[in-house]
């Protein structure tokens, strides 16, 4: 599983951290951090970030 997000689109609320806090972090400075190939054991969290994205910035690949 690979996960983009159009970083041009989010703006770091951070919704994706709540939903899936293994892929999705904020950084000290509070700009979104993610890990582009995560383990599948963890597809179901990250559906749940990209369905709670308010700007739909999250796309999974594969
Ligand atoms: S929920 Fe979407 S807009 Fe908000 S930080 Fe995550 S990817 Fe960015």
């Amino acid at each position: 599983m690979k996960v983009v997000v159009d970083t041009d689109v989010c703006k770091d609320h951070g919704q994706c951290v709540f939903a899936s806090p293994e892929v999705f972090q904020l950084d000290a400075d509070g700009k979104l951090v993610y890990v582009a190939e995560p383990d599948e054991s963890l597809r179901e969290d990250v559906e749940d970030a990209a369905d709670v994205c308010p700007l739909q910035a999250i796309t999974i690949e594969g």
